[in-house]
């Protein structure tokens, strides 16, 4: 007989939303780092899978070690590669803790991995690509938490000048006029750890196009387990979604306890066939790939196996 070889590791999740891709891993209390490599930026890094690596900015919604375990792992293969350095954006409660954490690297390595800690008050908005910014606002959890959104910043023509023709737009700028409004643009919302909170329903988070939440719990006798936790039962969770405006919704830090027809069918009697089909499931690798071959026939092209 010959020994078992060590049980494969999953591979990391994949949804296409356009024009968004979302990338990541998230299995409650082991580990959660989510991507959109259009935008540059991860949510959390519980572990540091290679697919993390490009993203130029790293959100730390609290300190608990299943989110944030692979941090200073990614600030250096970020250099090791030559990627540059990670802007680690966290909230002013925790920037000192992880300032703290790196620098313990330097003491332990004799040499400085580079990384720039970006300290956010709540709201205050943070310029991640041009027109596109995040912010940050607390959550509840069992510690110091945030959720983040990011939105797009467009310029609209004031509604009394439209119609105006072209020159005349252009006269009335050179004189200084302000012929635009600034409108914000919901992108995603990203939201984990927490229990239910106002948060949950702000606007930005509401009306998101993407809403990346946490539904730790699924089983009737575990909501006093989320309740204490401080995570979202899925009676809470599908409350929620019924308040949204959302495009997509992905399903994240679901226990390992929990298997996925099992939830499948929990948020399907929930919300029902409307709702439902907003739903996404990072870790739902079989569904997401029959999907993504769906929306690759759809465009002519033919899956590689
Ligand atoms: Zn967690
Ligand atoms: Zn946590």
């Amino acid at each position: 007989m010959l020994p078992k070889p060590p049980p494969r590791e999953p591979s990391v999740g994949f949804l296409y939303l356009p024009p968004f891709r979302v990338v990541g891993t998230s299995i409650a209390g082991e580990a959660t780092s989510v991507m959109i490599p259009e935008l540059d930026l991860c949510f959390d890094l519980g572990v540091c899978p290679r697919a993390m690596l490009p993203a130029k900015y790293a959100f730390i919604s609290h300190g608990h070690m299943d989110h944030i375990g692979g941090l200073a792992y990614w600030c250096s293969q970020r250099h090791f590669q030559g990627m540059g350095v990670g802007n680690i954006v966290c909230s002013k409660e925790i920037a000192p803790s992880i300032a703290k954490m790196m620098e313990g690297y330097v003491e332990l390595e004799r040499q400085k991995t580079p990384y720039k800690i970006i300290a956010l008050d709540n709201d205050e908005p943070l310029q991640i690509k041009s027109n596109i910014y995040m912010r940050i606002f607390p959550l509840e959890h069992g510690a110091p938490t945030h959720g983040c959104s990011v939105y797009e910043r467009r310029s609209k023509l004031k509604s009394e000048l439209s119609g105006l023709p072209q020159e005349k737009l252009m006269e009335l700028k050179a004189k200084g006029q302000e012929i635009t409004n600034t409108m914000e643009v919901p992108l995603v919302a990203y939201i984990t750890d927490t229990g239910a909170c106002p948060n949950l329903i702000r606007d930005d988070v509401r009306k998101a196009q993407i809403l990346i939440g946490e539904c730790t719990f699924f089983e009737d006798e575990n909501q006093d387990r989320a309740d204490v936790g401080k995570h979202l039962h899925v009676k809470q969770f599908c409350e929620w979604i019924r308040v949204g405006e959302n495009q997509h919704v992905v399903v994240i830090h679901i226990s390992r306890r929990t298997n996925l027809t099992q939830v499948r069918d929990e948020l399907f009697k929930k919300l029902g066939t409307a709702l439902n089909r907003k739903i996404e499931i990072l870790m739902d690798h079989k569904g997401n790939r029959e999907k993504y071959e769906r929306q690759l026939a759809d465009a002519g092209i033919r899956a590689e196996r």
